[in-house]
């Protein structure tokens, strides 16, 4: 009897396992299918200038709508996409669909520059500078019109290659910014080393600023340490106006969050912008 509960039990386990590696199967087949089946989208967040309260820019967000499933998260299925190989192929999308809104906006009159979040196997392609140099001028955009945004542990792997094809993207005149700042293992002497122009606050230490004393320390010493080395700084994760009138007390440039906007499809994102007038009396802080 106690065996046979055993062997139940080992059944049952192993019909579990089943299931998840099946669910993890029919996803990744989902996902090869996603890019020939136009199922993904760009959504743009606003990038905000905090004392002008004027939107600088805008960051691509990728959205991913699977057939019944509703809309899947990148941050379930980014990492999939590098895991099964399929990253190169969307990052090259990402980038295609980024640049060609750029002009339409461009077109528009609509003055804005767009940050794309690249993946480390992007970085590690060989190809990937003639790509985005491709891009851009197929497209007939300036690289100051665009941003790269890269994480920590891209930035502290391959350093030496890595510095190499940041420092031909910056003479190229792209902007370069680093995004989760303060999640990652970077030394800081490092952020000297390479050709950066911003770093972004990780959400993490804006969510509680305004509670956690040592949030605010950290985010302070951020802004400080990157007023020092002359980068811009942006906040990320901002919802509330005394999240943001603090960053602003400790002199932070730009943000980034639902305060402003939520990431939007690019036709409402430039309704969006054509909406907003600043004026003086509308701005957030005093
Ligand atoms: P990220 O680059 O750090 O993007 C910021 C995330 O914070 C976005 O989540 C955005 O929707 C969310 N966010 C913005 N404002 C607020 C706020 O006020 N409160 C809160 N709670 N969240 C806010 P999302 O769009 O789900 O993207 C998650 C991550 O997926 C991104 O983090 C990025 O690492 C990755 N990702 C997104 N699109 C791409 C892409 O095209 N390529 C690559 N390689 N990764 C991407
Ligand atoms: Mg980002
Ligand atoms: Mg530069
Ligand atoms: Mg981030």
């Amino acid at each position: 009897r106690a065996k046979a509960n055993g062997r139940n039990r080992f059944h049952f386990y192993n019909h579990e396992i089943d299931r998840e590696e099946h669910e993890r199967l029919a996803l990744r087949n989902a996902l090869h299918q996603a890019l020939r089946n136009q199922e993904f989208e760009l959504y743009y967040q606003p990038q905000v200038d905090v004392a002008e309260n004027r939107i600088t820019g805008v960051e691509a967000l990728i959205r991913w709508h699977r057939p019944d499933h509703g809309m899947i998260s990148p941050a379930c299925f980014i990492p999939l996409a590098e895991e099964c190989g399929l990253i190169n192929e969307i990052g090259s999308w990402v980038l295609e669909q980024a640049c060609a809104q750029l002009k339409k906006w461009q077109q528009a009159g609509i003055d804005l520059r767009v940050a794309v979040n690249l993946s480390a196997i992007q970085l590690d392609d060989p190809g990937f500078y003639d790509q985005l140099e491709d891009c851009l001028s197929r497209h007939g955009l300036q690289p100051e019109q665009l941003e790269l945004e890269l994480t920590e542990s891209m930035l502290m792997k391959h350093v030496d290659h890595t510095i190499d094809l940041l420092n031909r993207l910056d003479r190229l005149g792209v902007y370069l910014s680093v995004d989760d700042f303060g999640t990652g293992y970077s030394s800081l002497s490092y952020l000297k080393r390479f050709p950066l122009d911003t770093i972004k606050i990780d959400q993490s230490f804006v969510r509680e600023i305004c509670i956690d004393p040592d949030d605010a320390v950290i985010c302070r010493t951020i802004i400080s340490m990157a007023n020092s080395l002359n980068l811009t700084v942006t906040a990320e994760g901002v919802e509330e106006v005394d999240q943001l009138n603090q960053l602003a007390e400790f002199g932070c440039h730009q943000y980034q969050g639902y305060l402003f906007s939520r990431p939007l499809p690019a036709d409402e994102l430039t309704r969006r912008y054509r909406q907003h007038q600043p004026t003086a009396s509308e701005s957030y802080t005093i």
